[in-house]
């Protein structure tokens, strides 16, 4: 399974990518992603804070179409969740913290730059809401940003290669919202094609890899997912 922003674009949190993605409708918006700018200006910085504060992420609640991949796991059926979302909505609609892996991380936490800690967000956006604009590491004194990974960073080699791994191991990968667009993530798909899995690709937009699904469905996550998840599961019982 592989989850981009339409999964959760049903939950209020907008797609950065896409054709009405705020980085296609705001360049500005992109350059508080660039991890150069980010540790070069401190006004990048101060900006991004206050971007922070106002993530729409904040108040988003798990939709029905991440709650259908709780029940696929409850199935057991549901090997590991690679996701490019840094939202959380699938931990906090209930699945295993173990098979969720952030390919982009959390923007519900903090990591320094200088030391690497890593802690809840929400610990320092308590220290901008008092008052400070671009709050520094309390050990090191380093840059601090969100544990996510910005444009012109590296991935983070391990998440990728257990993504690969568990793309090969699948039997049927499902692809949800991703436009397949972003690499090395979108080699997932091709992974799991060349180890022999069935692949379902849902998503609005047309993607790279349609011509290589062997099922291709259009329209709102939030109603597809459901749907497939019960079907199957009759699907099951009628075998029985
Ligand atoms: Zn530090």
């Amino acid at each position: 399974m592989l989850t981009g922003a339409g999964i959760s674009t049903d939950s209020g949190v907008p797609d950065f990518r896409g054709p009405q993605g705020v980085w296609t409708r705001n360049p500005l918006a992109e350059k508080l992603s660039n991890i150069h700018c980010y540790l070069a200006d401190p006004e990048v910085r101060k900006a991004s804070w206050q971007s922070r504060l106002d993530h729409p992420a904040w108040n988003a609640k798990p939709n029905p179409g991440h709650l259908a991949l709780v029940e696929l796991e409850r199935r057991h059926q549901l090997h590991a969740l690679i996701t490019q979302n840094i939202d959380e909505l699938h931990q906090l609609a209930g699945n295993s913290r173990d098979l969720v892996l952030e390919v982009h991380g959390s923007m519900r936490r903090f990591m320094c730059w200088g030391c690497g800690m890593r802690g809840p967000m929400q610990l320092v956006l308590e220290r901008v809401r008092a008052g400070e604009e671009d709050p520094q590491c309390r050990d090191c004194g380093g840059i601090l940003k969100s544990d996510t990974i910005s444009f012109g960073q590296q991935l983070v080699p391990e998440v990728i290669d257990r993504a690969m791994q568990a793309a090969g191991e699948a039997d049927l990968f499902l692809a949800v919202g991703t436009s397949l667009q972003v690499y090395p993530i979108a080699g997932a798909f091709d992974m799991a094609r060349s180890a022999g899995a069935k692949a379902v690709i849902i998503n609005a937009e047309p993607t790279p890899y349609d011509d290589m699904a062997d099922a291709l469905l259009s329209g709102p996550i939030s109603e597809l997912l459901p749907a497939i998840v019960t079907a199957r599961e009759s699907a099951a019982r009628s075998l029985n």
